[in-house]
């Protein structure tokens, strides 16, 4: 799946909207539509030009923070790695990284981080092991976002939500009072 940064996504249908799942009870659910305009960062393929570079340490940990604290759109399947050499064995567990890794070659779902008013950066939950692992230097404006962003923003809709960032606009799903 290879997108160039900064183009609009159009991975998951737009009316469909993004998902956000509760990290932690995995029972909570909250629809966005049409709340931000999107933008990808991070959708890397082996045989399309990306940009190598270091970043700075604050972001990299940024990152990291916020790829534990999110999950958007996690029925969309399990992304692999298409920068490593070689598929993993069956019996390496897909969410541990490989020897010498620090984050893992294969995961779920992706991330939003707020930008410019009414923008959001649509990046793969890979785009830490692209960071990490492989050297990926993201746009400069999708670095700030996330320097800027601050994990304990959560809109004053759902106080109780255990969500690092949710825009107005929302629509809940709450499976534990269904
Ligand atoms: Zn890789």
């Amino acid at each position: 799946m290879f997108y160039d940064d900064l183009s609009p996504y159009t991975y998951w249908a737009a009316d469909a909207g993004d998902v956000f799942t509760e990290v932690g009870t995995g029972t909570r659910f909250v629809t966005v539509r049409d709340a931000y305009r999107r933008l990808n960062v991070g959708w890397l393929e082996a045989d399309r030009p990306w940009t190598a570079g270091p970043v700075p340490a604050r972001f990299a940990s940024g990152l990291l923070a916020l790829l534990e604290a999110q999950a958007v759109n996690e029925a969309l399947g399990l992304h692999e790695c298409d920068l490593c050499p070689e598929p993993l064995d069956d019996a390496h567990p897909w969410y541990e990284p490989r020897p010498g890794h620090r984050c893992a070659s294969a995961g779920t779902g992706e991330i939003r981080v707020p930008g410019a008013p009414g923008t959001a950066y649509a990046a793969p939950s890979l785009i830490g092991h692209y960071v990490l692992d492989h050297g990926y230097l993201p746009p400069r404006e999708f670095v700030d976002a996330v320097l800027a962003f601050g994990l304990r923003d959560r809109s004053a809709a759902f106080p109780s939500f255990a969500f690092p960032w949710m825009p107005d606009g929302a629509t809940v799903y709450d499976a534990l009072n269904e």
